[in-house]
């Protein structure tokens, strides 16, 4: 039997399942053979579901709060760590064998089922602090052993910035079990830097997936954000993205004949 891989991002709101659509768009434009799935939670309208529905392969609804008591304490105490509990569930998707986390905020701009020749845990540098992994795309092994060893030190040991940043120690747990290997930038190219624009003019052709970091998502103004006229080419293109219709068949018989388009 063929080793199931997945394409997964996630969407706790109607207005990120918008980018969610743009995510699965984006990869079958550029011909991936994987299956892409979204993770939802039950608060999602049908409509937003339906929507999403049409252009990935498998809606997968998972729990805001998990059932496990102890997780369900501590997220009472702390509501905003919901969003990031709920991407840890990611890895109880044991139906596939290995699988490649999209924020639902990013643009696929290239080919990228090569991330699939990496292996848990793979991650690209964070723009402002490089140290760091930036929790927008990264490479894993669904488990249900790891996924409750993430929650059980989530639980424990908290976040550094009560949200985001709660992934980052995560996976710096997991790359401290295992080998990390550090993607390259492109694949998860977000401009937040004077130093990024400034590479940007000399790499930025290499790019592979934008990530529409920030509190300025392209769902949430038709204009391109003006502080960051870097990205304002992909900004555009995102919104091409979202007004083009569905080709979810279309994508699908595409593979099948093995034609670029
Ligand atoms: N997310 C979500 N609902 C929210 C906030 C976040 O579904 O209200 C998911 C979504 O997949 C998003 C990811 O969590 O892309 C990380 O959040 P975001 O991209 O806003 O963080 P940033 O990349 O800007 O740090
Ligand atoms: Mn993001």
């Amino acid at each position: 039997q063929k080793p199931r891989e997945a394409f997964v991002t996630l969407a706790t709101t109607d207005s990120y399942s918008k980018g969610a659509v743009v995510v699965a768009k984006s990869l079958r434009r550029h011909g991936t053979t994987r299956s892409i799935v979204v993770m939802v939670t039950p608060n999602v309208s049908s409509t937003a579901r339906s929507a999403l529905s049409e252009v990935f392969d498998e809606v997968i609804v998972v729990d805001l709060l998990d059932s496990q008591d102890y997780l369900r304490l501590s997220l009472l105490g702390r509501p905003e760590l919901g969003v990031t509990f709920t991407k840890i569930h990611c890895w109880t998707l044991v139906q596939f064998s290995k699988c490649v986390f999209l924020d639902a905020d990013t643009l696929v701009v290239s080919n990228v089922d090569d991330l699939f020749d990496r292996e848990e845990f793979s991650a690209a540098p964070d723009p402002g602090w490089p140290d760091c992994f930036n929790s927008g795309v990264f490479v894993f092994r669904p488990s249900l052993q790891t996924h409750t060893q993430l929650v059980q030190h989530a639980n424990q040991h908290g976040s550094f910035d009560g949200g985001e940043g709660l992934v980052e120690l995560l996976l710096q747990l997991l790359a401290g079990h295992r080998s990390v290997q550090t993607l390259p930038f492109v694949y998860n190219l977000s401009a937040s830097t004077v130093y990024v624009t400034a590479a940007f003019k000399r790499f930025g052709h290499n790019a592979k997936i934008v990530h529409f970091l920030g509190s300025s998502k392209p769902w949430s103004s038709s204009g391109v954000d003006s502080s960051s006229q870097t990205m304002s080419r992909y900004w555009d293109m995102w919104w091409t993205e979202y007004r083009k219709d569905c080709e979810k068949e279309q994508g699908q018989s595409r593979q099948r004949t093995g034609r670029k388009q």
